[in-house]
């Protein structure tokens, strides 16, 4: 048996997961902080719902050791874990009342029923479905069924609430509204959330630490403000999104600025104060669409010599509401030194841009910051 601590810090320490000869998740190391909220994101069967089960004592590791509040947790069941989990369908029983589904744990546990009712009608005034007691869950909408998941996970008074994928059956405009309920739940009751999803703007918008996943690794593990605007790598920029991921090798490195000379044409001056790079380098950078525009070039245009600048013409057009996809293709004009302009033949490629063009067109592309990725290849 655990402690009696209520810290619902999670440490994973080098744990696998296999299944056969399926590694779900390999190597896996991660300190989830008490009382914070932290989103597990990834494309289907990267491994998310394989650490939730294995917090939660559903599933054991293959190699490694999981630790709660500081013990060690192996062996132990759910119950004596201090952690809940809420599932996708919510799984309520359909011929109980509200008032009766959220109680239902701590009558197994042998609470008289004043008690347990008192608690579960606390709950439901947490969850803002106290006037719902009465009701079966058939006579909800599937909000307020979600709440009552919420409210019916919670009543054991969990460290750690574990919820996988807990907004997924919920149409657009729900989502929105209860992943703000659910983060106002988490701050409000002060324990550890671990919220399972693949949807990126779910991820960012309520977790104080987003962990990106890919094929049983972690690729990144941040603030959401620091997965989005410096991905560690390409494969984070790409699945985030929102960003214009850029290769090439390093030209000069002149007071923690590396003037790389891009793949496509572009020159890029990426800050990279904790680096060391050489000349020669190969090197992945990013830059944020929201800090890219676009404006016409006009006739006699001249390829810039400017970093972070390109000049091309657009072949196609994605309107995207807050922004643009501009495919650019053929020859683009752009610079490969501060002081020689060069044309450069060039693949077909997408920038992500705040701004307006038109196919045929020749468009200037800016950009005052590119953040430097970790991977490289000498
Ligand atoms: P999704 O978003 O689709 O739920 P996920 O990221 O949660 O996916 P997991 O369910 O953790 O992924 O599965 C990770 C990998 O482990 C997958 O390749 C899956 O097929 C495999 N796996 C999971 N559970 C089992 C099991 N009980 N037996 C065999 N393989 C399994």
């Amino acid at each position: 048996m655990l402690s009696e601590t209520r810290n619902g810090e999670i440490k994973i320490n080098d744990v696998t997961k296999r299944f056969g000869e399926t590694a779900a998740v390999s190597d896996l190391n991660l300190t989830i902080p008490d009382k914070s909220y932290c989103c597990l994101l990834g494309p289907s069967g990267c491994g998310k719902t394989t650490i939730l089960r294995m917090i939660a004592g559903h599933e054991t590791p293959t190699t490694g050791e999981i630790r709660i509040g500081g013990d060690a947790v192996t062996g132990l069941s759910p119950v004596q874990r201090g952690t809940a989990m809420m599932f996708q369908s919510y799984a309520l029983f359909p011929h109980r009342s509200v008032l009766d589904n959220v109680a239902f744990s701590l009558k197994l546990r042998g609470a008289s029923k004043d008690d347990r009712h008192r608690q579960a009608r606390n709950l439901l005034t947490k969850v803002r479905m106290e006037r719902f007691a009465d009701r079966l869950p058939a006579q909800l909408s599937s909000g307020q069924q979600q709440r009552v998941a919420l409210a019916r996970a919670l009543i054991t008074n969990p460290r750690v609430l574990l919820l996988d994928e807990p907004l997924s059956a919920l149409d657009e405009y729900l989502r929105l509204r209860m992943r703000g309920e659910l983060r106002r739940v988490q701050k409000d009751l002060g324990i550890t959330f671990i919220h399972v999803t693949h949807t990126q703007l779910e991820a960012i918008a309520v977790a104080d630490l987003v962990v990106v996943m890919a094929q049983g690794r972690i690729e990144q593990a941040a603030s959401a403000r620091e997965i989005f605007t410096a991905p560690r790598n390409a494969y984070v920029a790409r699945f985030m999104g929102g960003q214009n991921v850029l290769a090439g090798t390093v030209e000069s490195v002149v007071d923690g600025q590396a003037i790389v000379a891009g793949d496509d044409g572009a020159r890029l001056s990426i800050a990279v104060d904790k680096e060391r790079l050489v000349k020669g380098s190969r090197l992945v950078g990013s830059i944020r669409r929201d800090r890219v525009s676009v404006r016409k070039a006009e006739g006699g245009a001249t390829p810039p010599n400017e970093a972070n600048a390109l000049l091309g013409e657009v072949h196609a057009i994605e309107y995207q509401g807050s922004h643009v996809r501009l495919r650019l293709n053929g020859r683009l004009a752009g610079s490969s030194s501060p002081t020689s302009s060069t044309r450069t033949s060039f693949a077909t490629r997408w920038i992500s841009a705040i701004g307006y063009s038109r196919v045929g067109r020749r468009a200037m592309f800016s950009s005052s910051r590119a953040c430097m990725m970790g991977e490289r290849h000498p």
